[in-house]
């Protein structure tokens, strides 16, 4: 009897599995036929100078809206795009649809996430040329965002990968520090562009002075090596006000705007225009 309900179970996450699995082939179907037909979407995120809170640029954030199930996270199908090979697709087409569209607003700055898996091709660098190419993008105006994962697993890799980069005059930030284990050494073997912190680390703030000394030393620290710092998910002012005084120069949150539309982008690029002509 006992054997009988062992069996009984074993069968239960069989099946369990198998109902995941197909679930996971689905979606890689799904995926594969929404970046063809060139389905998926970009939003952007402001950027503001923690200061002023002025407009300084944008990150570009892949939205999927897979038909017959609605939104689906980044991070439900970006790693699986990574598992699958169709990072490289999704990737380079993120990056050239957020080129093409960051044209009308010449003074802003544009944030691209990048995967590490996007590094086994080792023509990436190249595509990344022809993307700026095509689309007439100054290189120095785009970040490439890329968390600390690929660079502690595979730091000779990483090296040369980002030397290519480097050389078509792109910036490369370390995304989501604070988040993992986040080593200082290699901080500084890499000569990061600019540091952002995770959105754990500001959230914990408002539990007190533990979290508000682990933030200054965290920015201290960027500061030291002289690598600029943004702050993720600001969501109140209290936030925002700690953060620039612990010495972070540009803040990210939905106190600020929450990733939108190219159109809504261009309401608050038009308001902060005005602002210009106003002020002077
Ligand atoms: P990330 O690069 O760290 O992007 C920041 C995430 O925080 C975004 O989530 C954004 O919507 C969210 N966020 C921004 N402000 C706030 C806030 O005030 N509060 C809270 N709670 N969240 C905030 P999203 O868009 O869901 O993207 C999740 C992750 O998926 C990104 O994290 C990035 O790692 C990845 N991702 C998104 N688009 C792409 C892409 O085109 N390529 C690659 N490789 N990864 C992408
Ligand atoms: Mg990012
Ligand atoms: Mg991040
Ligand atoms: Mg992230």
């Amino acid at each position: 009897r006992a054997k009988e309900t062992g069996r009984g179970r074993a069968e239960y996450y069989r099946k369990e599995m198998d109902a995941e699995r197909e679930e996971r082939n689905k979606l890689e179907i799904d995926l594969r036929i929404a970046i063809e037909r060139r389905e998926l979407t970009v939003l952007y995120q402001p950027v503001v100078e923690a200061g002023t809170w002025r407009l300084v640029g944008l990150e570009a954030l892949c939205r999927w809206d897979r038909p017959g199930y609605g939104y689906v996270s980044p991070d439900v199908f970006i790693p699986i795009a990574e598992s699958t090979g169709l990072i490289d697709q999704l990737g380079l087409f993120v990056l050239h649809r957020a080129c093409e569209t960051i044209a009308a607003w010449p003074e802003l700055k544009l944030a691209v996430n990048i995967s590490p898996g996007q590094f086994r091709d080792p023509a990436f660098a190249v595509h990344v040329g022809s993307v700026f190419r095509k689309t007439g993008t100054k290189p120095s105006r785009v970040t490439l965002e890329m968390t600390e994962g690929y660079f502690i697993q595979n730091p000779e890799r990483a090296r040369g990968a980002l030397a290519k980069l480097r050389q078509l005059g792109v910036k490369i930030a370390l995304d989501d520090f604070g988040a993992g284990f986040s080593s200082v050494g290699y901080l500084r073997q890499f000569g990061f562009d600019r540091m952002k912190i995770d959105k754990s680390l500001v959230h914990a703030l408002a539990e007190g002075s533990r979290a508000v000394d682990m933030l200054h030393a965290t920015v201290s620290l960027a500061r030291s090596l002289d690598i600029p710092v943004t702050a993720e998910g600001v969501e109140t002012k209290d936030q925002a006000v700690a953060l620039k005084l612990s010495g972070c120069d540009e803040l990210q949150g939905y106190l600020f705007g929450k990733p939108m539309t190219a159109q809504e982008v261009d309401a608050l690029y038009r308001k902060r225009s005005e602002g210009e002509a106003g002020a002077a």
